[in-house]
C-alpha cells in the first residue's frame, strides 16, 4: 500500500494518547507544599503508585498516606497502554517458566488472584473503566507461530489452565481477518480496560479513603532523616516512616535501582469509531484482546466505543536511554502501523485514524518485575513489568508492601521476589547489545523463527530485550 494512503489516514491524529483525551480527565491535583511527616509516602502516580498507596489505606485505613507523582496522574506508560490487564506476573508463561520453573504454578496463581483482585476492586468502588472480563486470542500468521500455539497450549495445559486451540476456521470465526492461521483462545486470564480511567478511578478511591496526591511534584532525592526518610521536592520536604517507588523507567531517585530498565518505545494508533458496516464484517462479538505470535507482535483491541486501537512490532531504544517525549511521535512506525492494519483487516482501507503515541516501556533484562530495598528497610522500589504491568502492577505495589512491613509469605519468599535481574550494561555496550538483539530478532522472524546464534546465547543466558 502507498504511504500516500498512510500518511492521508494519519493527517489530523492527535498526539494525546486516546485514553487521556478524554472530558472526565480530572483536573491537576495542587502540587506540595511545605514540611510534612506521613506514615507512607508513594513517588509516582502511575498503577504502581496508586495500588500501592490504595492498598495500604485498605490495609491500614488509619495510615497517613501521599502520593506525589512529578507531572500529571497517569500521564506515562499508565495512560498510554493498550489497556490489556492480563493475570500474567511473568510477562507470559514461557518466560516464566523458562526462570521460575519450579514456582510456576504458584506464580500463576498468584497472578489469577491479582487479576480477580483489580476486577473486584473496579466493582466495588464503581470504577467507570470499561472493565471486560474478554480475554485474549493468540494468532499465528505464519506456520512455525503455528507450532508455538501449539506448544503453549501443551505448557499451560500441564499448569492446570484452560486455553482452546483453534483452526483457522475457527480463529477467524472469532475475528475476521484473512491473515489467521489459527489461534489460542484464554478466556479468562486477561481483561480489557480503559487505563487512564481506571487510574483516575484508584485516585479518586486513594482520597476517599483519607489518602492525598499531588501532581506537579518530582521528588528530587532522598535523605536519611533518622527513623524516617526525608523525600526532597521543590517546594518543601516529606519525612515518612516508609517510601514506595513507582516511578518506573524514569530515572530513580534510588541511584542503584536505575540500571535495572531501559526505555524501550512502543506505538499505537487508535480508528475514530467504526461504523456498524465496519464493525460488522470484524466479527469479532467477543471482544477479546488480540496478539499475533511473532517475536515482533502486534496487539489490538476494541475500545468501548468500537474504535480499533492497534499497536506494537516496532521496539525502539535510543542511545542514552532517550526518554524526551519527541519519541512519543514517529510517522515511519505510525504509517507501518496502519499498513498493518489495514493488511489484518482489509474492510479497513481508508478509515480515519483519530489518536497516534508511543510510550516508553520499562524492559528488564528478564521481562518482568524486580524489587530493591533501601534506607534499612523503610524504603521498596519495584519496576520493569516489561510492556506487561497493567495488571501486574497491582502485585508490584503489594509486594513492596510486604516488603516494607517485613512480612514472610508466599509472595516475598518467591525467587522471582528475592532474586534481581542482571542490569543492563552501559553505554555503548548497551545501545550496541539492544540493536545486535534488534536486528536479529527481525531475522528470526523472516526464517520461520529460527533463532540465530546470537538470540540462541542470550537464551541461554537468560537474557533478552522484548516490549
Ligand atoms: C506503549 C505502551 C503499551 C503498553 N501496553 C500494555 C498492555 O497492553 N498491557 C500491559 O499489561 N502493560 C502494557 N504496558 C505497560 C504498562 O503500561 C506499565 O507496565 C504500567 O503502566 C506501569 O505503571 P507504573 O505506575 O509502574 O509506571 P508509570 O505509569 O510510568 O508511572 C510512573 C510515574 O512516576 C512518576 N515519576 C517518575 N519519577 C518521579 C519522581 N522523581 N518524582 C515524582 N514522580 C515521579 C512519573 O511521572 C510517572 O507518572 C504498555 C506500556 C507502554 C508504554
Amino acid at each position: 500500500m502507498p504511504t500516500r494512503e498512510a500518511q492521508a489516514a494519519l493527517e489530523h491524529a492527535s498526539s494525546v494518547p486516546l485514553w487521556c483525551d478524554d472530558s472526565r480527565r480530572p483536573q491537576p491535583r495542587a502540587a506540595y507544599r511545605g514540611d510534612h511527616d506521613v506514615d507512607l509516602a508513594v513517588v509516582g502516580g502511575g498503577f504502581t503508585g496508586l495500588w500501592a498507596a490504595l492498598l495500604a489505606l485498605e490495609e491500614d485505613p488509619g495510615r497517613e498516606v501521599v502520593v506525589l507523582e512529578g507531572a500529571r496522574l497517569g500521564w506515562a506508560a499508565t495512560g498510554r497502554n493498550g489497556g490489556f490487564c492480563s493475570s500474567s506476573l511473568t510477562h507470559g508463561v514461557g518466560n516464566g517458566l523458562a526462570r521460575w520453573p519450579a514456582e510456576m504454578a504458584l506464580l500463576q496463581r498468584l497472578g489469577a488472584a491479582n487479576l480477580d483482585a483489580i476486577e473486584a476492586t473496579v466493582r466495588e468502588r464503581g470504577i467507570d473503566c470499561d472493565f471486560e472480563r474478554t480475554g485474549e486470542l493468540d494468532v499465528a500468521l505464519e506456520p512455525w507461530q503455528l507450532e508455538d500455539l501449539r506448544g503453549l497450549h501443551r505448557t499451560l495445559r500441564d499448569l492446570g489452565q484452560e486455553a482452546e486451540l483453534l483452526s483457522a476456521a475457527q480463529t477467524r470465526a472469532l475475528v475476521a481477518s484473512p491473515t489467521y492461521l489459527g489461534g489460542l483462545l484464554d478466556r479468562h486470564g486477561v481483561a480489557m480496560v480503559n487505563p487512564a480511567r481506571l487510574a483516575w478511578g484508584l485516585a479518586d478511591a486513594i482520597e476517599d479513603a483519607g489518602g492525598r496526591i499531588h501532581e506537579a511534584t518530582r521528588v528530587l532525592r532522598l535523605r536519611s532523616a533518622g527513623e524516617r526518610v526525608a523525600l526532597i521536592t521543590a517546594a518543601g520536604t516529606v519525612r515518612a516512616r516508609q517510601v514506595v517507588l513507582a516511578t518506573n523507567v524514569f530515572p530513580s531517585p534510588l541511584r542503584r535501582a536505575r540500571a535495572y530498565v531501559v526505555p524501550v518505545w512502543d506505538h499505537l494508533i487508535a480508528t475514530e469509531p467504526l461504523s456498524r458496516s465496519q464493525r460488522e464484517a470484524l466479527g469479532w462479538e467477543g471482544r477479546s484482546g488480540v496478539g499475533d505470535s511473532g517475536n515482533q507482535f502486534h496487539y489490538y483491541r476494541l475500545t468501548s466505543d468500537n474504535r480499533l486501537v492497534f499497536g506494537g512490532y516496532d521496539a525502539l531504544y535510543y542511545y542514552g536511554s532517550d526518554l524526551s517525549t519527541r519519541r512519543a511521535r514517529r510517522p515511519e512506525t505510525e504509517q507501518m502501523l496502519y499498513r498493518h492494519m489495514v493488511k489484518t483487516f482489509p474492510g479497513l482501507q481508508g478509515v480515519r485514524i483519530t489518536h497516534t503515541w508511543g510510550g516508553a516501556i520499562d524492559t528488564s533484562t528478564r521481562f518482568s518485575a524486580s524489587w530493591q530495598r533501601a534506607f534499612g528497610g523503610k524504603v521498596a522500589s519495584v519496576l520493569g513489568y516489561t510492556g506487561l504491568g497493567v495488571g501486574a502492577s497491582r502485585f508490584g505495589a503489594q509486594v513492596c508492601l510486604d516488603l516494607l512491613a517485613g512480612r514472610d509469605n508466599e509472595r516475598t519468599r518467591l525467587e522471582m521476589v528475592r532474586r534481581r535481574p542482571m542490569p543492563w550494561p552501559p553505554e555503548p555496550v548497551r545501545w550496541l547489545g539492544i540493536q545486535v538483539t534488534r536486528r536479529s530478532i527481525a531475522r528470526a522472524d523472516a526464517n520461520g523463527g529460527r533463532r540465530g546464534l546470537w538470540l540462541r546465547t542470550l537464551d541461554r543466558l537468560g537474557l533478552g530485550f522484548d516490549s
